[in-house]
């Protein structure tokens, strides 16, 4: 999440006037970061993951959860404890806690994590207070540390209060008091039938963007996902939760317009996906040319990854049919006009525009003689204009083209004062469309004022229950990015199969029963001297095949673990990327002990994907359907809830070094 700035925020009408001048001023930002920032050199390689968090209040009397509106409040205690910290006093009562040697741990390095705010007020976010680096010393660091980013989070809660890492709240706008405080819904900002205003972050750029992507869209917000059938499910299922006969804002015509499809559970806010909780991981490469690298070899990775994440099986109260939150938070913030979206002619907007603002990326910007011209996207929107005063500016074509495509969005939210003068030096407003660009893969420039370098950030990964699952994913993804640096990795394959990946992605079990388009020779060629490129692209094609026989479908075992070595089919090899990673450890100077704890976490990726351990999503929806309560009506009980929340927080208890082990049996 970027920086709350503090201002007067323009509301769409208005917003929309200024627009261009928004984009104009972003773009000549850009130009002046880039100039400076490309020849950078020799950054560290850093990296560092956030952690989303719902805050829930658990009622033992009543055997309830409530999604718990108390952001400020831990955030206000946690910020009066850092200052403790800064003068070497860490809150005293740490050393009485589970996990005794994380204070050290936090003392040793001298960097306490940082919290950060969310979109939802029930959520808090925590990342480590420096960067990680490059050495193996500090993977082994991350569970501790990110254990240790739980503790300190629950020591300034109340009692009853606990962060919990679900993506979202199985019951977050159904009709009973799932909040606390409780508010009822339907407010000026977002206008749901479901959820309050209250819900989201008071912090005036939340409510703001809420409703300006409203007023764009002409329209609330619509997600429908299919509701997962069971036994006792009605059939057709309406969403009982739908409520027809409400007048309070025009919008309350959406649902007898249709917005609530059949055989779906419909929900209406930004809340709905904005709310949800993921794991990103951010990279910093050596320079620009690096950073464009991982960008590009990292963006195929994004399905699968959400795949074997998954962690996302209940929305408002019901199972669904879809086991991730991707396309949730996708429609929740789609500000597409009609016109745009294709449902009528085009008259004031600029474009069809085929992706919601959130969506897997429309680019590739390495210049990578490897990068065929096939594999770039064959709808994608660029603001043309803007893309020459880029090439005007020096950039070059493809980096040109990649920014001039998030500049066809319009900044959502404008504070009037900064509209006055142009900060040359600034980055306010290259920051306002980048920012609401939440495609899965972000390059992010340095920014003006601090010594930072060219970062990525890898998007997809739901988070996970417990910290030893979420520090093993962003440990492997880390390795993953070594083995492709070392060993020069290709994963290119044209971006519509990686958009159809991520649909792919979504559906139940996934992981065990999907397959992805994957490339099948990941390893570099020796090619002839690469001629002069047309757009950083290699012009010389003759000695390449049909981009087709690159890539096949897989299973999402096959990507990770590879083919087996029995397999008789030589044309369908893969080597698998944990066995290039590795490859990859055993091609550094690595000690043993330190080979062996990584093994544990590698292990977990390698079962997750082979089936032997259960994606989070899997074990929710097992829980759900074998607890005695459940109807087999897909509708998931305030006590099913209450039950689930208390065997999460005694798997992260019990946890312990061993890490969580759900298997098949
Ligand atoms: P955002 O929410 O905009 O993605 P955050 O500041 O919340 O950004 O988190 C970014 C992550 O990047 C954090 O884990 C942080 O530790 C990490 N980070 C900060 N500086 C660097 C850097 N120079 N290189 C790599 N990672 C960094
Ligand atoms: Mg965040
Ligand atoms: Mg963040
Ligand atoms: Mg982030």
């Amino acid at each position: 999440m970027g920086l709350l700035q503090l201002g007067t925020p323009l509301a769409w009408p208005e917003a929309k006037q200024a627009a261009n001048q928004v984009r104009e001023w972003g773009i000549e930002q850009l130009l002046t970061i880039w100039r400076k920032a490309k020849v950078k050199e020799r950054d560290a390689l850093l990296w560092g993951d956030e952690i989303e968090y719902l805050v829930v209040a658990i009622d033992d009397q009543q055997k309830k959860v409530r999604l718990s509106l108390c952001q400020a409040d831990v955030l206000k205690k946690l910020a009066n404890d850092h200052d403790l910290a800064k003068q070497g006093t860490l809150v005293p009562d740490l050393q009485d806690t589970i996990l005794p040697d994380l204070q050290d741990n936090a003392i040793r390095s001298g960097s306490l994590p940082t919290f950060h705010p969310e979109f939802g007020r029930f959520m808090l976010e925590a990342t480590p207070g420096k960067p990680w680096g490059i050495g193996f010393k500090d993977l082994l660091d991350v569970e501790s540390d990110m254990k240790n980013r739980r503790v300190i989070a629950k020591q300034h809660m109340d009692p009853d209060q606990y962060p919990i890492t679900l993506t979202t709240f199985p019951r977050l706008g159904t009709r009973d008091d799932y909040i606390t405080p409780y508010y009822p819904p339907s407010g000026p900002a977002l206008r749901s039938q479901f959820v309050p205003d209250e819900i989201a972050n008071p912090h005036i750029r939340f409510p703001t963007l809420a409703a300006n992507i409203r007023s764009r869209r002409g329209r609330k917000v619509e997600l429908n996902v299919p509701v997962f059938k069971d036994k006792n499910t009605p059939n057709p299922f309406h969403d009982p939760t739908v409520n027809h006969d409400l007048h309070i804002w025009p919008e309350d015509d959406d649902v007898r317009n249709g917005a609530a499809k059949e055989n779906c559970v419909y929900m209406d806010a930004m809340a709905f996906g904005m709310g949800s909780c993921c794991l990103q991981i951010t990279f910093q490469a050596k320079n620009i040319r690096e950073g464009r690298t991982l960008y590009d070899q990292l963006s195929p990775l994004g399905p699968v990854l959400l795949a074997l994440t998954a962690a996302t099986p209940i929305y408002k109260g019901f199972l669904v049919d879809t086991d991730v939150r991707w396309n949730q938070i996708s429609r929740a913030v789609d500000d597409r006009t009609p016109g745009e979206l294709g449902e009528k002619p085009l008259k004031d907007d600029r474009w069809r525009i085929p992706k919601s603002r959130y969506a897997s990326n429309s680019t590739y910007i390495a210049q990578d003689p490897r990068l065929r011209p096939e594999y770039m996207d064959p709808n994608l929107i660029v603001d043309e204009r803007l893309k020459q005063k880029l090439l005007d500016g020096g950039m070059d074509d493809l980096l040109a083209t990649h920014f001039a495509h998030l500049f066809i969005r319009d900044p959502l939210v404008i504070f009037s004062e900064d509209l006055k003068v142009l900060d040359p030096e600034g980055s306010n407003h290259f920051e306002n469309i980048q920012s609401t660009n939440w495609q899965h893969m972000r390059f992010k420039p340095p920014p003006p004022d601090a010594d930072i370098g060219w970062r990525v950030e890898f998007r997809s990964m739901e988070i996970q229950i417990t910290d030893f699952e979420n520090a093993a994913f962003a440990i492997f993804i880390v390795l993953v990015t070594r083995a492709i640096l070392s060993f020069d990795l290709n994963f290119y394959i044209p971006i519509p199969l990686t958009t159809e990946n991520m649909e792919t992605a979504h559906a139940r079990d996934a992981v065990m029963k999907e397959k992805f388009w994957f490339r099948k020779d990941p390893f570099p060629r020796r090619s002839p001297k690469a001629s002069p490129t047309l757009n950083g692209v290699d012009a010389s094609k003759e000695s390449l095949g049909p981009v087709e026989d690159e890539y096949r479908l897989m299973t999402i075992d096959e990507i990770i673990n590879g083919t087996s070595s029995s397999s008789s089919d030589e044309e369908d090899y893969f080597p698998g990327l944990i066995p290039l990673v590795e490859s990859y450890l055993d091609s550094v100077n690595i000690d043993v002990t330190t080979r062996c704890e990584l093994a544990r976490y590698l292990d977990l990726i390698r079962n997750r994907a082979n089936g032997t351990l259960w994606t989070g999503a899997k074990w929710l929806r097992e829980f759900v359907r074998s607890h005695p309560e459940y109807k087999h009506d897909s509708e998931v009980s305030e006590h099913i809830v209450y039950d689930m929340f208390r065997a999460v927080d005694d798997i992260g208890k019990n946890e312990g070094r061993k890490g969580w082990m759900i298997s098949m049996a």
